[in-house]
């Protein structure tokens, strides 16, 4: 692609276009204790049942639900206990005879011939060691059945999903002490700007602090990447050069700055001298315009613009898809509801536009507001965001009371 030869995309064919060049890593196999948010990368299947054995979800008795058809709150009836199981035991099969009943703890398993289970508070024990019944149970009361929460063969984790604490616990159950997930797609950080000082260090006039390669380290880690932070290219053809070079081992290369069509953003001609072939340049979206996206091999590069906002929203909107699918991950995107705006938008019509805004919900209703000045380089507006309002490209003016969408974007990927 030419460089200025903007083909000016919409925001869904751009991730189209990227997404399509994605490919996913490979994998490697961890201790469940050290697989916590991570990407499996097989299918979990039970190799027995979960529970194993029919048990009791309550702490009373044991006994068979046909004995207590005629027991009233004026009439009990009795039932003779004759032994008691702890949760980790089990007794012989002698079995629930009528009219008896075996003392039973949660979890314990539930003895041939019982089909239920009372709970203590429900009866009340006589000084003779019988215990009195005051209702009628159902049979299957309070038993939790062999294979109720995972049956032997079936599949509990497929490949692709997360894995969280419930997760975890969910290998664990069915035995499993180590998992198959994907690695860590490897992203380069590279920032670009003789403006550009880094923190702690001291600023020559007209410089300002390297913001972007710290947001982009969190964002990279949040989902699921190893940043490595390569350093600041000038605004020189080779220098940067030298910087991109080093960046080229990676799976992802992310720059910031340097992709607009000033007289020194040199980043679309070095990264397509390194052999990188771009594939997007140039997109109908506010903020984030300029934003490049490249290919070689299994590497992708993507050029984001240099304002600390416009680096923020590109990145959520086609590098933290294009990061988790690489990471294997089957659900890339954030979740988009509904909801009643409190201000006026007006935009121009043609691009997608991005709005920080804050959602709450009020009488149960979701609303949401702009968190105040909306220009590139606030950075104090995104950070009071917890949500985009997607403002589409058709749309020109929005009203206080219209609904609209938001993409939640602190909220785990669901779609
Ligand atoms: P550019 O896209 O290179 O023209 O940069 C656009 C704006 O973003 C300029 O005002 C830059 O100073 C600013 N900028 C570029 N890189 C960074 C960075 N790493 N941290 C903070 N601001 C940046
Ligand atoms: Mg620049």
């Amino acid at each position: 692609m030419k460089k200025g030869e903007n083909s000016f995309v919409t925001a869904a064919t751009a991730l189209e276009i990227i997404l399509e060049k994605v490919t996913i890593v490979d994998s490697e196999t961890l201790g469940i204790d050290d697989a916590f948010g991570r990407i499996v990368a097989e299918d979990i299947c039970a190799v027995a049942n979960v529970p194993p054995f029919d048990n009791s979800a309550m702490d009373g008795f044991a006994l068979r639900s046909e004995d207590t058809t005629n027991a009233t709150k004026k009439q009990p009836v009795r039932f003779r206990v004759v032994s008691e199981l702890r949760a980790g035991s089990v007794i012989g099969d002698q079995g629930v005879a009528p009219m008896t009943a075996i003392r039973i703890m949660t979890g314990a398993p539930v003895p041939v011939g019982a089909d239920s289970v009372i709970p203590v508070e429900d009866t009340e024990t006589d000084s003779d060691g019988s215990v009195k019944i005051f209702q009628r149970l159902r049979a299957h009361e309070n038993v939790r059945f062999a294979g109720e929460d995972m049956r032997t063969g079936e599949t509990v984790l497929e490949r692709g999903m997360k894995l969280g604490s419930a997760e975890i616990g969910l290998l664990a159950a069915v035995n499993r002490d180590t998992v198959t997930v994907y690695r860590k797609p490897r992203v380069a950080i590279i920032s670009t700007g003789d403006e550009i000082g880094e923190v702690g260090a001291e600023l020559r006039p007209g410089q300002i602090r390297n913001s972007n390669a710290h947001t982009l380290r969190c964002e990279v880690e949040k989902y699921g990447g190893i940043p490595t932070y390569i350093g600041i290219a000038r605004d020189e053809p080779e220098a940067t050069r030298d910087v991109f070079t080093r960046a080229l081992e990676h799976d992802i290369i992310i720059s910031t700055g340097g992709v607009s069509l000033g007289e020194y953003d040199f980043v679309q001609d070095v990264v397509e001298s390194l052999g990188l072939k771009i594939a997007v340049h140039g997109l109908r979206i506010k903020p984030g315009r300029p934003m490049t996206f490249g290919a070689m091999g299994d590497t992708i590069f993507f050029g984001l613009p240099g304002n600390p906002v416009s680096t923020m929203v590109t990145f959520m909107q086609f590098v933290r898809p294009a990061l988790l699918k690489m990471g294997g991950a089957r659900r890339i995107g954030k979740p988009e509801i509904p909801a009643v705006i409190e201000d006026s938008i007006t935009k121009r019509p043609g691009r997608r536009e991005y709005i920080r805004g804050s959602y709450t919900t009020k009488g149960g209703r979701v609303v949401v507001s702009t968190t105040g000045p909306q220009g590139s380089g606030i950075l104090r507006s995104m950070s009071r965001a917890n949500c985009l309002i997607i403002v589409p490209e058709d749309v020109s003016e929005y009203k206080p009371g219209d609904v609209v969408v938001i993409q939640l974007i602190h909220h785990e990927e669901i779609m």
